[in-house]
């Protein structure tokens, strides 16, 4: 099973393209974390198709996650490739899995692109979401805690579980990290975790560390009040056997300035087009 980066960088990042990762399963199948603005032709420059992409996981709806998810809709609808049918014409819509909270935002942000559709005759419909995407339900979900949605919510999605989870981004908004289940048997409770975007949650980093083969943590060099990201100087003090494990990405452009300090305190680096085996936590390519 692994993960590749389509691009490495944050909002405002304008070297290392925005949020767009591809897991590979053992079945060959892929999904994609995220769906940043720039997916449509970061997809495109490594040789894939949306006709390649079996689902779609979200974190939260801000524009360098999520302004790539139209193109993905629209091309799978009106467009058959490579043996793959339309969804007009009745071919596999693509999964999509996304914290029932999430979900919610994300068709208020693209229900002006999607509503509006005319079937093969020329007559009106109403588009939705699942006109789109094969949306999964959660099979499991944790009640509210700090804020009023679950507190996480697990998906099956064929040979690979997710716990989508609570994470603290801007205060309010729904959004998560993921927990990427590794094997499929019930009793393995090992995972790579993806941070979306959240400041540092030092607590359960360390309590999940020992399950975890990789975290691939959301990092930024700058801080303010309000802080939306995981501050360097945070995940830094983590314990060594955390930092070992952690994947730096969702880069500013400072990137290089700190890469010394950063490789110095054990973590590594996330640039586009690297590839990470999830099960052994290291990377292939
Ligand atoms: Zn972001
Ligand atoms: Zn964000």
């Amino acid at each position: 099973m692994t993960l590749r980066l389509f691009g490495a960088g944050g909002a405002f990042s304008r070297n290392l393209g925005t949020t767009c990762s591809m897991i590979t399963l053992r079945s060959g199948k892929r999904w994609l974390i995220d769906c940043g603005r720039q997916a449509p032709d970061q997809l495109h420059d490594a040789g894939y198709t949306w006709h390649d992409i079996e689902g779609q996981l979200i974190t939260h709806v801000h524009g360098d996650h999520v302004f790539g998810l139209e193109d993905f809709a629209f091309l799978r609808f009106f467009e058959s490739h490579n043996g793959v049918q339309s969804t007009r014409q009745g071919g596999p819509c693509p999964k999509l899995v996304a914290h029932s909270a999430v979900l919610a935002e994300l068709w208020e942000t693209m229900a002006p692109s999607l509503r509006y559709l005319r079937d093969e005759q020329g007559n009106q419909l109403t588009g939705t979401l699942s006109t789109y995407f094969d949306v999964l339900e959660a099979k499991t979900y944790e009640p509210p805690r700090k804020n009023w949605w679950r507190h996480s919510e697990k998906f099956a999605c064929e040979g690979m579980e997710v716990v989508a989870r609570e994470s603290e981004h801007v205060p309010g908004k729904p959004s998560c990290s993921l927990e990427i289940g590794l094997y499929d048997d019930p009793k393995d409770n090992r995972i790579a975790w993806w941070s979306g975007d959240c400041t540092v949650d030092r607590d359960f980093l360390v309590a999940n560390e020992p399950r975890t083969s990789v975290f691939f943590h959301d990092c930024t060099f700058v801080d303010y009040p309000g802080q939306v990201h995981g501050f360097f100087d945070l995940l830094s003090a983590l314990p060594e056997r955390v930092r070992r494990k952690v994947v730096l990405m969702h880069h500013e452009d400072d990137i290089e300035e700190n890469r010394e300090r950063v490789e110095a305190a054990g973590f590594r680096v996330a640039m586009p087009g690297h590839i990470y085996n999830l099960e052994s936590g290291q990377r292939e390519a």
